[in-house]
């Protein structure tokens, strides 16, 4: 496998003495292939479940933890997201906007993208009024290398739909997903 060949590579350059990490390569490789599984996924696969509601409020899975790999330093981002939707007539089952947060997360990411991509993707799939989605994250590239700023968070928010706009259902959304 390729990815196991470069790792072997790179480790050479690293460590003089790699001789006992024979079998890391493998192993790094297969990390690679979980951590970057949402490559290639269609959201319409994911999330292929729909049923029919009267609710017409807002619906939010708050605090879905994940791991995702900053694009730029290729070390790890790790937080939690918060999805929240106004439905109109169809739902979808709690677990399917998890799995849209992982689709996004399992690849090398910038979180502003990786927010619209979430709010996005639910918006395609779904006949909804609106969609937020809240983000906050800590990135190792800002708390354990240069600046070493450990407990900041990076914070990122993104709403669509046709109310896209409303300042209510802004501030609904960001109390109920802050409290904690
Ligand atoms: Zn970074």
């Amino acid at each position: 496998m390729d990815i196991e060949r470069h790792i072997k590579s790179i480790i050479e350059q690293i460590d003089p003495d790699s001789s006992r990490l024979e079998k890391t390569p493998s192993r790094v490789a297969k990390v690679c292939k979980d951590s970057f599984s949402g490559y290639g996924l269609d959201i319409s696969n994911v999330v292929d479940k729909f049923y029919d509601s009267p609710m017409d409020d807002l619906i939010i899975l708050k605090n879905i933890r994940f791991e995702s790999y900053c694009e730029h330093h290729l070390v790890p981002m790790i937080g939690t997201a918060s999805v929240g939707y106004v439905p109109q007539g169809k739902i979808v089952g709690a677990s399917k906007l998890a799995r849209i947060v992982d689709c996004f997360a399992r690849r090398m990411q910038l979180q502003e993208r990786m927010t619209m991509e979430i709010a996005h993707a639910l918006e395609s799939v779904l006949d909804v009024k609106w969609v937020g989605a809240y983000l906050e994250a800590e990135h190792f590239c800002i708390s354990r290398r240069g600046v070493k700023k450990q407990e900041s968070k990076f914070v990122t928010r993104y709403f669509c739909g046709t109310l896209k706009n409303d300042l209510n259902l802004r501030r609904e959304f960001l109390e109920s997903v802050r409290e904690n």
